[in-house]
């Protein structure tokens, strides 16, 4: 049995262990970590206090993988249910669909019992109103709704250095079934509407039990247009290993051409428990926690750099 996580996991890792010692599946594992840091005050790129689109809105955007069956389900660009990770999953167990966005989301959510809650806090609000005051003129600022010409501004929220962030899980229990999950309120101020790698399955999220899994933080984009999460199951499908298959699906970012391309990282698993993290840029970790593990560990992630181009 282990577990494996971003660094900000850290608040659910050992509630997903616990769930997998009292014998709960990979899927359980992912979705009761996940939800701890949706609940979170203090983290603002997951869940409830994630900072907001230019709108001065929370959107979310999750997906959950069930790696026996390849079973998923997602929510995208969703208000005001802060445990996008449950809804994904109730989508994966309840629709004959994968992705649900927006009102469709929200009014599952409802359907299916979930609390509605604002999720937007004082401190992330401040911090959203100060950042784009900095730039906007007050009479903008005063009238956002009203904007006829918004996608001038989503140009505060394409700064590769601005605040990101996501959460990742992966889990394998004790029959062997691998599950992923991913949790994030996305760029903060990207434009409404706006879906992210988090919500698409093969970009930010994949697994599949035959081969492992793996799951992206970092500029979705990216990871949407290198089918990222895909790429490193099916580099170990085609016969690499773990290590090997993150470096070529990191690589590959490296070919893309156009003009927005800045960081990723990516954490994975293969189907024998082994583990390996990848960033572009140096000095960042992930954690985990193998079923003999009282606590969680910390591991370097392997650094493989992607050229930044920014316009
Ligand atoms: N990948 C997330 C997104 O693009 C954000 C992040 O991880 O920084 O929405």
């Amino acid at each position: 049995m282990i577990v494996i996580a971003s660094h900000n996991g850290a608040i659910g890792i050992q509630e997903s262990m616990y769930v997998l010692q009292q014998g709960g599946t990979a899927v359980d594992a992912v979705e009761a970590g996940i939800r701890l840091v949706e609940a979170n005050p203090d983290e603002h790129t997951v869940g409830y206090s994630g900072y907001p689109n230019l709108l001065g809105e929370v959107e979310l955007d999750a997906s959950i993988m069930n790696g026996r069956t390849l079973e998923s389900g997602s929510v995208g660009a969703m208000k005001g249910y802060p445990y996008a990770i449950s809804i994904a999953r109730k989508v994966m167990e309840i629709l004959p669909h994968v992705m649900l966005v927006a009102e469709g989301a929200e009014r599952f959510a409802a359907e299916m019992g979930f609390k509605k809650q604002d999720l937007l806090t004082e401190e992330a609000r401040a911090v959203w109103a100060r950042r784009l005051q900095q730039d906007m003129p007050a009479h903008i600022f005063d009238h956002l709704q009203e904007q006829t010409e918004l996608r001038h501004w989503v140009r505060l929220a394409s700064d590769p250095e601005r605040a990101k962030g996501t959460v990742n899980f992966i889990a394998q229990d004790a029959h062997g079934d691998i599950a992923c999950g991913v949790s994030t309120s996305g760029w903060v101020w990207k434009y409404p509407g706006r879906l992210g790698d988090s919500a698409i399955i093969g970009a930010g999220n994949y697994a599949d039990n035959r081969y492992g899994a793996a799951a992206c933080t970092g500029m979705g984009e990216m990871a949407i247009r290198g089918a990222t999460a895909h790429s490193i199951v099916f580099y170990m499908k085609m016969g690499l290993s773990l290590q090997e298959a993150g470096k070529r699906a990191m690589e590959d970012l490296n070919d893309l051409d156009g003009r927005f391309l800045s960081m990723m990282r990516i954490i994975a698993l293969d189907s024998n428990g082994k583990h390996a993290g990848f960033s572009s840029s140096e000095g960042h970790t992930y954690i985990f926690q193998t079923g003999d593990m009282s606590t969680p560990d910390e591991a370097a992630r392997i650094v493989v750099p992607i050229q930044t181009r920014w316009e």
